[in-house]
């Protein structure tokens, strides 16, 4: 399998222990495509004036627990330490010579033909791209409506596949959801979960507002343990003094969200303006998802005090 020379801008990867052209970056495709793991983690410039200039990992340390997590699950050992995958990132940045936001995606695979003896021949690779985050102050991007449709495909039951796990086979089941949005006109897929509740989005979490209080679905109800839900339930309560509560939530109660958004590393915090054809508030995102969303910029720009040892310099 070949990547394009013009991937996101990343001329440069780290693969099996160095850094190498992202072109030359190639597997046999007689690979199982289906056993790897990865990760999903961003960089973001830092604004304020101490570290002008420096791009700071968010959570570093979480995402790199749940991609150790994700390896014990499905019958991975990493063959690198912790530290020389910090060192692998921060080596691919300075190749490319990133200054703007990127994106970090760990993945390791078993080598070909040996996907079924834990543990042998793993493949690392680190890709390292740009993106434009929409949280910046005024980017129109973040006011754009998210017409979202509860999938027919229910999210992947953790008792079938690992669906607290990043493994890629369970990203049929985002792919699957997304493109039948796609097909029918939507913006953006929401699954339930075998039981019937509310379970997230195509790779984002879910939170409703109602009545000035922020809920939001249980681990049990299949979701990925998400960073960016961990940090929000952090800072919603302690920082912004708005309740959380972390329960089940019935497809009909969702509609009634005073606010919804979507939330994860790659959608960062993205307004859910109509579910179902059914608007969302008044369809533009609502004054806490916006406050939300603003202190969440500010804590990955360096510019939260108190919240800066989740950011790790790249
Ligand atoms: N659910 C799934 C299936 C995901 O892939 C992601 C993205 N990693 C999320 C939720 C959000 O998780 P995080 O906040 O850790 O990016």
């Amino acid at each position: 399998m070949q990547m394009s020379a013009a991937f996101h801008g990343a001329k440069f990867c780290w693969m099996d222990g160095s850094v190498i052209e992202t072109e030359k970056a190639l597997v046999t495709a007689m690979n199982e495509m289906y056993l790897g793991i990865f990760e999903g983690i961003k960089a973001y410039v830092a604004e304020n004036s101490l570290r002008e200039g420096i791009l700071n990992i968010f959570r570093w340390e979480s995402h790199i627990e749940r991609l150790w997590h994700s390896a014990a699950v499905c019958g991975i050992t990493i063959p690198c330490t912790r530290e020389q995958l910090l060192e692998a990132t921060r080596e691919t940045i300075k190749a490319n010579g990133f200054t703007t936001d990127v994106y970090i995606q760990p993945r390791l695979w078993p080598e070909a033909g040996t996907g079924h003896l834990v543990g042998k021949g793993i493949h690392i690779l680190v890709p390292v791209w740009t993106f434009e985050t929409i949280l910046g102050k005024g980017n129109p991007r973040f006011s754009e409506k998210t017409r979202t449709m509860v999938s027919s495909w229910r999210r992947i039951s953790s008792d079938a596949m690992p669906a607290q796990a990043k493994c890629w086979a369970n990203y049929a089941n985002s792919a699957l959801g997304a493109r039948e949005a796609a097909r029918l006109g939507y913006d953006a897929a929401l699954f339930l979960d075998s039981r019937g509740f509310v379970s997230e989005g195509t790779n984002a979490c879910v939170m409703s507002i109602r009545d000035g209080k922020l809920i939001t679905p249980p681990v049990t109800a299949s979701i990925l343990e998400s960073i960016t839900r961990s940090s929000i339930l952090k800072i919603v309560p302690e920082d912004l003094g708005i309740p959380v509560e972390v329960r089940d939530i019935s497809r009909v109660e969702l509609y009634a969200s005073d606010e919804a958004f979507f939330c994860g590393t790659g959608w960062e915090i993205t307004p859910i303006t109509s579910i179902d054809d059914i608007p969302i508030g008044d369809e533009h995102p609502g004054p806490l998802t916006q406050r939300i969303a603003e202190y969440y910029g500010q804590i990955v720009t360096g510019n939260v005090e108190k919240r800066r040892n989740w950011l790790t310099p790249a």
